[in-house]
Parts: C-alpha cells; structure tokens; sequence
C-alpha cells in the first residue's frame, strides 16, 4: 500500500531546517521519496496536502503514562513532597483497570498532539499492561517498569525487593523486547538514586551491558532531591552513577538541572544524554536545565513533557516552545532556535534512543513516522514554518499522524480508539483510585 502526499511543505529536519517543497511518497512503513516524485505504484492513494507542513513526528524522550490519571491530583508541591505524599501513593493504588485507562489516556493525548515515538517509564508492577496497550496503540516505544528497592516514604505497594525487581524486568525484557517487528522496546529503568539500592543500580549497570538496552532514570531534577542525594551517597548524583556504572553512552538521565561542571564532564565523557523536560521543572519549581551549555560540550538532548501529574499537558510541540524560550533567557537569543528545538524533539530524541537510523527525520527508506501540520489553522499568514508552528499554536494544527506508514490519526480523528471511550473510562477509574490512595 502506498500513500502520496502531494503538494506540502517538507521539513526533513536532516541537517538543515531549511524547508523544501513538494510530495512525500510512503510505501508500505517507510519513505519512498520526497521533493518530486516519479513512477506511482499503481495502487497509490493521493492525499493533497497543499497549505500543510509535512516533519518527523515528535520523539519525546521522557513520560509516564500511568501517571494521566494524577493530571490536577498533585499541584503545589516540591519534587519529593509531590513523590512522597501524591504520586507515590496514587501509583501503589493503581489496579489492572485503573494502570489501563491511564496508559490509554495518556497515549491519547500524545497522538493527538503528533507524538510519534516515547520513551516511557511506568510504575512497578503491570508493565505487562503498559506494553499490551503501547502495541495496541501503533504508538512507536521504548518502555520499562520501574524499579524501586528502597526510599524514604515509598509505600509499600510500590517497594520491591532487588531479587524481584531484577526478576520483574529481566521477564519484561523477555516478552516484549522488538515486540511488534521492533517497534516496541524494553528499557531498564531504576527510578531514582534515592529509591534504588546501590545492590540494584550495579545489578543493572551488569544486566543491560549483556543485553545491550538502555538504562532510563531520573537524576539532578531539584536542589532537594540533588542535596539528599550528597547526604545519602556522600557523592554528586552523576558521580554516583558513573560510580554505579549507570552512567554510559547507553544511559538517559530526565532532566539534568541542577548539574556542576565535574557532572558536566561526566556526562560528557561518558556520552550519557539528557531528556529536558522544561515545562515540569517549571511547574514544580525545580529549576531550568543548561541545555545550551550541555549541547555546547556535545551532550545529546532530547525533550519529554514528562507526566500529565507534572506538566499537566503531554504535548511536544508545547515542550519545543518552553525549550527555546528558556533558553532565550538563559544563554542568550540564538542558543536554541525553533528549528533547534524542533531537531532535539525528532533527530537527537531519536538519537538518544539508537533509532536515529531508522526515525526522526523525513529521508528515503527511513519509517514513516510523521506529522502533517494544516499551518492555516495557526497564526498567520506567513514566515518561517517552524518559527510560525511552534510560536503560533504547534499542535493546534495536527492534521495526521503516521508511524510506520500507518495513519494512528487521520483528519484529526484517531483510528485506533474512540476518544469519548477512552476519557469516559479514565473518568470512571478516577474516584475509586483516589479512595484507594486514601487521597478522596
Ligand atoms: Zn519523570
């Protein structure tokens, strides 16, 4: 089967973030063409797409789905207060039912918003739910349960012992690793220095190097949460995982705020790279990550919009704009512009995730894992395309969603869920959950 989208304006985002005009042929999964394009297959579908922006769907590089059901459950609280006292205990109240329509809510947000591609760290326990509903969704992911075996306030729903934690991923691993023709994968994902026994870090520094996965955490997000890390570890928090092992070119560390220049240095060194998730270190008062210094000393940066308990949105595109703003203030106007910010949210996500060979930018014989953007639906008329997408309304404008040559979202409407079902489910869950956290 193939697909002609014909007459758009092409943002490839290779290397230049100069657009180019014309068509974009999509054979079966991938790019046939772009620009002009000759010999049709004889079973093509022509889509006119005249007045629209063509680009690589949006690569977030860090959320959590199990947490849309916390949106507007946790508001006003410093990181380890809103861990302690709402996430943690909404997380451990989480039942088969509840984890499945928050997964499926979340996912819907994020297609909606033209996300293509997520990294996403679940809680720790149902990871098998996650991953039916990830391949269910024809969303493109890398995912992992969480692991936790130790931590001030953790309830005991949530805490595992390092045997079984170990145990819980390494089943993971094995029934949903390149799942779905490798559109899903598993990543080991210990949540934090501060709920993981250094037993449990090193167990996983181990295991992913054998199996060659990637490693997923938090680290450096508050000056809390970096301060008890000193106090627990006598160590920075990056010194403690390169100590551990964790810290590696397979590694992703969330958020990288509150770094010093000997951190700097390990990341570097090691080419760990950095999800920036600007808008919930915005919310909780955490802080404002260094991205142009990290990219400064060729640190790979990507951008996640985190949890909808954090954020409360799950859209990349808002994401991109918060990443070039602060950036603007911080290191000066020219340190990350639109189509930078555009290029962290598709190439370097990609990148981070070792998939940049296949995804994140429009080339032929890549996935077709796109976007169409109906820019008259922005502000107008004119100007530079991913200035007026990103400044000018960005997912307003999300006409088509394809990953793997597959329209998830076609004219605006998903096809593979019913968003009245899908809200109207997470709707239900919502007051027996709270109860459940004693939180109602
Ligand atoms: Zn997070």
């Amino acid at each position: 089967m193939s697909v002609l989208l014909r007459g758009g304006t092409l943002l490839p985002l290779k290397d230049t973030p100069r657009p180019m005009w014309g068509d974009l042929l999509i054979s079966g999964t991938r790019i046939g063409g772009l620009g002009k394009v000759d010999g049709l297959p004889p079973d093509t579908e022509v889509l006119d797409v005249s007045g629209c922006v063509v680009m690589p769907g949006v690569v977030q590089t860090h959320v959590h789905l199990v947490q849309t059901l916390f949106r507007g459950l946790a508001e006003d609280m410093p990181l380890l207060q809103w861990l302690r006292t709402r996430v943690w205990p909404l997380e451990a109240a989480l039942d088969e039912a509840s984890l499945r329509a928050s997964v499926r809510l979340g996912l819907l947000d994020l297609l909606l918003t033209g996300t293509t591609t997520i990294l996403d760290m679940g809680t720790t326990k149902h990871g098998d739910i996650v991953a039916e509903e990830l391949v269910r969704s024809g969303m493109r992911a890398r995912f992992g349960q969480t692991m936790m075996d130790t931590g001030e306030g953790v309830p005991p729903g949530l805490l595992e012992t390092t045997r079984a934690s170990l145990d819980a991923s390494g089943a993971l691993v094995k029934r949903w690793h390149k799942a779905s023709s490798g559109r899903i994968g598993y990543v080991y994902m210990p949540r934090f220095a501060l709920s993981c026994t250094r037993e449990l870090l090193e167990a996983v520094t181990q295991l992913a190097k054998l199996s060659d996965l990637l490693v997923h955490t938090h680290s450096n997000e508050s000056i809390e949460e970096r301060n008890a890390v000193v106090m627990a570890t006598g160590r920075s928090p990056m010194q403690y995982l390169l100590d551990t092992g964790i810290a590696c070119d397979r590694a992703i560390i969330a958020h990288g705020v509150h770094l010093d220049d000997q951190e700097l240095e390990i990341l570097k060194n090691t080419k760990t790279s950095v999800a920036h998730c600007p808008s919930s270190n915005l919310k909780l008062g955490a802080g404002i990550a260094q991205v142009a210094k990290l990219r400064a000393a060729r640190i790979t940066v990507g951008l996640g919009a985190d949890g909808a308990a954090c954020n409360n949105q799950l859209d990349g595109f808002e994401e991109m704009r918060m990443a070039t703003l602060l950036a603007r203030v911080v290191s000066g106007i020219g340190s990350l512009t639109a189509s930078d910010a555009m290029a962290l949210a598709t190439r370097e996500g990609a990148k981070m995730l070792k998939i940049d060979a296949e995804v994140g930018s429009l080339e032929q014989g890549k996935r077709a894992d796109l976007v169409v953007l109906d820019v008259n639906r922005l502000d107008g008329p004119g100007g530079d395309p991913a200035a007026r997408i990103l400044f000018g309304g960005g997912s307003r404008a999300i006409r088509h969603v394809l990953v793997d040559g597959e329209f998830l979202v076609r004219d605006g409407v998903p096809t593979k869920m019913d968003p009245n079902e899908v809200r109207a489910k997470a709707a239900e869950q919502l007051q027996p959950l709270l109860k459940r956290a004693g939180l109602a």
